[in-house]
């Protein structure tokens, strides 16, 4: 024991009090690091060194059994941010907004006097897209660039623990204050593991790049003379599988791999140091803690409640720690929940679980019987917790290209599974333990496809569908990669089998009609557009192209009705006024078709295909004059168009 102990008589208050400070003002440095397993890091056992890590636990305490509830990042990071459960914060899955109900810990503090700013290292938590509310109660809320120069994943879907330091440090050196509140979040350890040189490419590598990066913040804390007098907490947000439970990554199920994690909480002072308290714990009690120490009243509607009790050594009790996740919802397969207490893991699912942990700490071991009277206590603990009660999951809205963005990070960036898997009650749906080894192989060929190896992400498509032949995510994923890469004849079989599996799908009707008119099998399209049209009937891509098939089949008539549709729903779309001048000019009614693109022209004067319509009917119309000029113009406004797509974005 070293000799701050003989200070750990005194409370906190009474120690900052002694200061001369009527408040606890001090700055607080929260860093999440996603993705972190605690027996990965070395001071909780595991051989690999993490310097930076280890020397802020000889500083602070160390908490040895700390358990997330949930195993998704947005889910886990407003549960620290709140100390409340997924049910209370409501964000259960990308692009939920934070309730606005409660407030965050960055509301508390900053209304407290405290300058505040977050860093982030992934666009899954940028405030404008993928984590609306996160940014309540900062003064500085770092989002990525809304229009990124670079097509590299660093910078535009993630940025290296350096760079989010970096970021951190540069405003500290600008906004000095008596109190500041600075959330930093260091992304690397989530997968792909690829950290800079020297580094390994492997998980563990990952981990020895953020603890560096660790090192460097705390250095630089302790240069500006910022550490002593700090609180410095330091949590994973949740574990990786790493093929535990046959789980590569994280997100599906709920063991010990993925909702244990490590957490570190420095006090000012040092105070408490090199303390290990081994009870159990949960992230909802990190805001409590931070507000006690801060010496701010706790709000009494929070989950957890402040961890200093355990600290000084006057509670030894152990928190019951509760888990959900439906990011399994996304695949079609059932939720899960979880309950870990007094040494017992339950996990309520289709295939219920129940592990001894003293005996069986790696939950191998499933001894679940209904009647175990430990099973029914567990489960009641699990209904009275305030988990979500199992649903169907949806996102909030948004873009195309932010679902593109999750997709990239290795995240199904759709949520159709749910709504279309019409079952009444969730626990009707298959097991995720029944799926896991399909869920691996798509969360592979989405990281492959992210870096355009896309006879990689095939090969790991064509194994799911070897496991699971009616799986509908991979074929959703297949077809999208047949459709991106033109393999139209591959995407129209898997198209085919989707529509067979869920003909109730608009979305992969309308594709099979995309594909269907790319092969030149016009008939096909029609009736798989139509198909499409009848289950969503106010898709304007359908209708255009439905209405230029038409067109192409001569069927003047039924074009004009798609493009008038069209015009219903969105009037002054351009496309759907080009289209009924074409009508017209197919139908020979030359005088009529002149004076609307004449006039669409005018308007739209950029277009290159509206003078290529226009030098077509000034010809038919017998004005080659007129037509040799529209058609310059055409493509005068095609060779500037291809100019500025050379250059360079600034
Ligand atoms: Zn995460």
């Amino acid at each position: 024991m070293r000799a701050v102990s003989l200070v750990s008589i005194f409370c906190l208050a009474t120690v900052l009090a002694l200061e001369g400070q009527s408040k606890n003002r001090t700055h607080i440095f929260l860093i999440t690091v996603d993705t972190l397993r605690a027996d990965h890091v070395h001071c909780y056992g595991y051989l690999k060194s993490t310097p930076a890590l280890d020397a802020l636990a000889a500083d602070g305490v160390r908490f040895t059994e700390t358990f997330t509830p949930s195993p998704i990042t947005n889910t886990s990071h407003a549960t620290i941010l709140t100390g409340l459960l997924p049910n209370l914060h409501g964000v259960t899955d990308f692009a939920k907004p934070l309730s606005t109900a409660h407030q965050t810990m960055a509301e508390l503090l900053r209304a407290d006097g405290y300058q505040t700013a977050a860093f982030i290292g992934a666009i899954i938590l940028d405030s404008r897209t993928l984590a609306p509310g996160f940014d309540r109660g900062f003064d500085f809320y770092d989002n990525f660039p809304e229009h990124p120069l670079a097509k590299a994943r660093w910078n535009r879907l993630e940025r290296r623990a350096m760079t989010v330091v970096q970021h951190a440090q540069s405003w500290l050196n600008a906004h000095a204050s008596p109190a500041t509140f600075i959330w930093l979040h260091l992304y690397d350890p989530h997968d792909p593991y690829e950290p800079p040189a020297p580094f390994p490419q492997s998980y563990d590598g990952e981990v020895a790049y953020a603890d560096s990066a660790i090192g460097n913040f705390l250095a630089y804390l302790k240069n500006k003379g910022l550490y002593e007098s700090s609180i410095v907490i330091v949590i994973g947000d949740h574990g990786e599988g790493l093929g535990e439970h046959h789980e590569d990554t994280h997100g599906i199920f709920l063991y010990d791999s993925t909702t244990h994690v490590p957490l570190i909480v420095k006090l000012p002072h040092q105070l408490y140091g090199n303390r290990v308290v081994d009870e159990q714990v949960r992230t909802i009690d990190i805001l409590p803690t931070v507000l006690d120490a801060a010496g701010i009243s706790v709000p009494h509607s929070l989950s957890g409640r402040t961890l200093m009790p355990l600290i000084t050594g006057t509670d030894s009790t152990e928190r019951m720690a509760v888990a959900e996740t439906d990011y399994p919802v996304r695949f079609g397969w059932a939720p899960l929940r979880s309950v870990r207490s007094e040494g017992f893991k339950f996990i309520e699912a289709p295939r219920p679980e129940f592990y001894d942990l003293h005996s069986d700490p790696a939950e191998l071991k499933n001894k679940y019987e209904p009647w175990s009277p430990t099973v029914q206590r567990l489960r009641a603990l699990l209904t009275q917790a305030g988990v979500n009660p199992v649903a169907e999951a949806s996102t909030g809205s948004v873009s195309e290209n932010t679902l593109e963005e999750l997709r990239a990070l290795g995240y199904l960036g759709s949520t159709d599974q749910a709504s279309s898997t019409k079952v009444s009650e969730p626990s009707l749906l298959p097991d995720p333990k029944d799926h896991i080894e399909e869920q691996n192989l798509m969360h592979l060929a989405m990281m492959a496809e992210e870096d355009s190896r896309f006879s990689d992400a095939r090969l790991a498509l064509r194994k799911a569908l070897l496991l699971n032949p009616e799986s509908y995510s991979a074929l959703q994923q297949l077809s999208a990669i047949e459709l991106q890469t033109h393999q139209y004849t591959e995407a129209e079989v898997h198209l085919k089998h989707m529509r067979l599996i869920r003909p109730d799908d608009a979305v992969a009707a309308f594709d099979e009609g995309s594909v269907e008119d790319k092969l030149g099998n016009l008939r096909v399209a029609r009736q798989a557009l139509d198909a499409s049209l009848r289950l969503a009937p106010n898709q304007v891509p359908a209708r255009l192209l439905l209405g230029d098939i038409c067109l192409s089949s001569k069927d003047t008539q039924a074009a004009e009705s798609q493009f008038e549709a069209v015009l219903q729903l969105q009037p002054g779309n351009v496309a759907a006024q080009l289209g009924i001048a074409r009508v017209s000019l197919a139908e020979g009614k030359i005088t009529a078709a002149l004076s609307m693109l004449t006039e669409l022209s005018r308007e739209n004067a950029t277009n290159p295909e509206m003078f290529d319509m226009l030098a077509q009917t000034y010809r038919r119309s017998g004005r080659g004059d007129l037509a040799a000029q529209a058609q310059k113009h055409a493509s005068l406004l095609r060779k500037h168009k291809s100019r500025s797509l050379e250059e360079p974005r600034l």
